[in-house]
């Protein structure tokens, strides 16, 4: 696989950035991610170890220069540590950054592991500091578990950025606390939209909080200063004086946030989609399967250039609409 030339879509965007899902599988059930009785697919269709490794090698050999390991939780597939490792081996040859999104419940198991292969920056979601809440949110009673996991992701070196998704009605009034909270401990934090992907049990326009909404209203009780900070995603950052910190803000549904795309997402599947807000994709798996992989998947990856989207298409603001996308984030990994 040593095609030099570099990703670059019709909209001479540079994609230098990969977030790769390695499971659709999940310990929580977030109810604004996923119904309860999610279906998870069959083993056999989810790639392999070797595969997921042959794939991010051909990434690097194209340019991706940074990639997210996500899933559904990815410290919940078994032989995860094992591709964080083989990965690792890449930064500084090639790879300039590995990075992980987790629900941070397995954390405190894997946080030294995490370290001690190179990656430096994780984010965790979490989106509550109430126990209740927590559980009503996701479904499951661990909020004891992302605590401990975030110490020791602390305590390894591990520098954390927290992710909330802000919610109308189950976390709204709570946004200032978490932020405080997070600067305190040392953590950057980030506030999401919700956004209108895969079928949940509830309607998420009753919870969906613009956070141009927020932003006014912590304006008014701190000091927010713009800042020219960026980690090659799609957030805008603001210092905040009165807390020492950092926040970010997501909000691919109230500003337009393609204009700098740099990023591509592939599935468990090996499924590259060009967008998260589209259904252009790729099949990386026939490609990775075939008897000329690295011809196959190189082709794939011009492929995904040409049918990357300029934007996204999808709204929130109808109630009651069936979601933009039918998958879920846990599938093509946030
Ligand atoms: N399980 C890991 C976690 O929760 O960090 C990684 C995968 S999760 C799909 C990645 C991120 O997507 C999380 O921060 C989660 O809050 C966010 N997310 C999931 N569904 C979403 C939705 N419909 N709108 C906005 N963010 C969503
Ligand atoms: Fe699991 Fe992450 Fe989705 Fe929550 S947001 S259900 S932790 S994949």
């Amino acid at each position: 696989m040593n095609s030099p030339a570099p990703l670059v879509d019709q909209f001479q965007r540079r994609i230098s950035y990969l977030r790769l899902s390695v499971t659709d599988r999940c310990d929580l059930r977030c109810s604004y991610c996923m119904p309860e009785r999610m279906t998870f697919l069959p083993r056999k269709d989810v790639l392999s170890l070797e595969e997921l490794h042959d794939l991010a090698l051909g990434f690097i050999a194209r340019g991706i220069t940074k990639i997210r390991l996500t899933g559904g939780e990815p410290l919940v597939r078994r032989d995860m540590i094992e591709l964080v490792r083989a990965l690792g081996r890449k930064i500084g040859d090639g790879l300039e950054e590995l990075t992980l999104t987790t629900n941070g419940t397995r954390l405190a198991e894997f946080a030294e592991d995490l370290f001690a292969a190179g990656m430096r920056r994780i984010n965790v979601s979490l989106d509550t500091l109430d126990r209740e809440t927590f559980t009503r949110l996701s479904r499951r009673d661990s909020l004891p578990q992302v605590l401990e996991g975030l110490a020791a992701a602390k305590a390894a070196g591990l520098k954390v950025k927290l992710n909330t998704v802000a919610l109308k009605g189950v976390n709204e009034q709570e946004i200032p606390d978490i932020v405080a909270w997070a600067h305190g401990q040392g953590f950057d934090a980030t506030l999401i939209e919700v956004m209108p992907l895969g079928e949940v049990e509830e309607d998420r326009i009753d919870h969906y909080l613009p956070l141009v909404a927020v932003q006014e209203d912590l304006a008014r009780r701190w000091t927010m200063t713009p800042s020219d900070h960026r980690t090659g995603g799609p957030a805008r950052y603001w210092d905040v004086a009165e807390t020492g910190g950092r926040l970010g803000l997501i909000t691919p549904l109230t500003n337009n946030f393609c204009e700098g795309c740099n990023r591509i997402r592939v599935t468990a599947t090996g499924q590259l989609y060009a967008c998260l807000g589209g259904n252009e994709r790729v099949d990386l798996r026939a490609a990775l399967r075939s008897e000329d992989p690295e011809v196959q998947l190189s082709e794939a990856l011009d492929t995904a250039m040409r049918i990357k989207p300029e934007r996204h298409h999808f709204a929130i603001d109808k109630p009651g609409a069936a979601p933009a996308l039918a998958r879920h984030m846990s599938m093509t990994g946030g």
